[in-house]
């Protein structure tokens, strides 16, 4: 394999990137957009992008997923997409009915200048916008940012066109989700229920990508945060904001629209970032912690004690996105693992200064690198320098952990190689609870693997 040839020896580079650790804007912003009940994404570019986004969604998820193109052509790359994507509404509207359709731009409409908001006005204008229909727009130009910045961008669209304030309070609180399992958003959903407090959770795709197989094709399934629900976080007590990088936009613009006033928090994975958002979610709706959610916390507290002996010191390589990846550190850390290398090719400065905060104490000999430079590359040149005994992250680090023989939990998006994995949520405390029996389980089947036989183990 290729992945053999990696050498230890780390060059700076510049101009070059090998097997970054993202993936494009509109990916996200298909993704944001498809947790939105009734919405189509719309690539506003060539074919082979819209393909590329669906692929890399469908193959995560394992299920259909929908999305219409401008369908570029040689003519619209020269003279702009205009044409294209007036025409185009007018189909989708016509053929496919859908109640919003969620355009986002390509680098190539981006490139030639495209200017969605002007096409979308224009096609209000000409009537092609059905009443009662909508199309929102969002900027997401992949030669800068990466999958979680389109994310946030279609995110912070529907906030900007959608949420409104009728100087009403309602008694509820806005969750802002960072990129998220399905089964994680449930989760989220589960645990605000238990705390008897009324949510609207944004995006939401549970019951969108793990819909059940009832033997009828549903193009827009049940699932999905609804326009009325959109439109009422304008008026709600609270937001709280999960991951910084996919949802402090869309936080602010509804803080400066509607004056709805918002918490930052991680997005709950592990003890302490769950500990925060559950604090967060009590605060903001003014309601107690019930005993249920305690016992939860319990529970988890009892597995880090029961798996401590086995995890303590173990060295970990994780890759991903910022927003999953502080708190996954910050959990590791607290069981006393060492996460000795973290990568993120989502940019911002942010990500190395808070995710060193984490470690310093701890884990003094840690690399952190995010952005353009930071690669899959890197990851397996320091791999190669001196070795871990885990890997968590996406389905790409597994040329590593074949090559190096390294345990490996899968974790992030996309993960294209196993199924199942969007049914379980690492959210909240049952959620860190799967994370850790993942992780123990990899460990202990290495072990398993090449014990001798004399040290072979029925009860570990
Ligand atoms: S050209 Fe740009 S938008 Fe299209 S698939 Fe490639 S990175 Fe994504």
């Amino acid at each position: 394999m290729l992945l053999r040839h990696t050498t230890s020896e780390v060059k700076e580079r510049k101009a070059l990137t090998v097997n970054p650790a993202k993936t494009c804007q509109p990916v996200g912003a298909m993704y944001a957009a498809l947790g939105v009940h009734g919405c189509l994404p719309h690539s506003h570019g060539s074919q082979g992008c819209c393909s590329y986004h669906r692929s890399a969604l469908t193959r995560h998820y394992k299920e259909p997923v929908m999305a219409a193109t401008s369908s570029f052509t040689e003519g619209s790359s020269v003279f702009g997409g205009q044409a294209n994507l007036l025409q185009a509404i007018d189909n989708i509207f016509g053929i496919y009915d859908p109640d919003i359709i969620a355009v986002h731009s390509t680098c190539l409409s981006e490139t030639i200048g495209d200017d969605l908001g002007q096409i979308v006005k224009k096609a209000l204008d000409d009537g092609k916008i059905p009443e009662g229909k909508f199309v929102v727009q969002a900027s997401t130009p992949s030669y800068v940012g990466s999958h979680v910045t389109g994310y946030a961008n279609m995110l912070e669209a529907f906030v900007k066109y959608f949420s409104f304030n009728t100087d009403e309070k309602k008694r509820q609180v806005n969750m802002l989700s960072g990129w998220v399992e399905p089964a994680d958003m449930r989760e989220l959903k589960r645990l605000a229920g238990l705390m008897d407090l009324k949510t609207v959770l944004l995006p939401d795709t549970s019951d969108v990508l793990d819909t059940p197989m009832d033997g009828t094709y549903k193009m827009y399934p049940k699932g999905g945060t609804t326009r009325e629900e959109i439109v009422s976080m304008g008026d709600s007590m609270r937001t709280v904001a999960m991951g910084e990088w996919a949802t402090e936009k869309a936080a602010i613009t509804l803080d400066n629209k509607c004056k709805v006033p918002f918490s930052m928090t991680d997005v709950p994975i592990g003890l302490k970032a769950t500990d925060r958002f559950i604090q967060a979610l009590s605060t903001a709706g003014k309601v107690s912690i019930p005993d249920c959610i305690s016992d939860e916390r319990g529970k988890l507290v009892d597995v880090i004690t029961d798996m401590h002996q086995y995890l303590y010191g173990k060295r970990v390589a994780l890759w991903g996105d910022p927003d999953t990846l502080l708190p996954l550190i910050e959990f590791l850390v607290d069981i006393d693992m060492k996460p000795v290398y973290v990568v993120s090719g989502t940019p911002g400065k942010k990500f190395s200064k808070r995710a060193m905060e984490i470690l310093e104490a701890k884990v003094p000999e840690a690399k952190v690198r995010n952005g353009a430079s930071a690669d899959m590359f890197l990851m397996h040149q320091w791999i190669k320098e001196e070795p871990v005994d885990l890997l968590i992250g996406n389905t790409y680090g597994k040329y590593i952990a074949r090559d190096e023989g390294i345990p490996f939990v899968r974790s992030g998006f996309p993960i294209i190689d196993r199924i199942g994995h969007s049914y379980f949520p690492t959210v909240g405390y049952m959620g860190g609870i799967r994370l850790l029996e993942s992780i123990l389980g990899v460990i202990m089947d290495k072990i398993d693997a090449t014990s001798p036989e004399e040290s072979f183990e029925l009860t570990m």
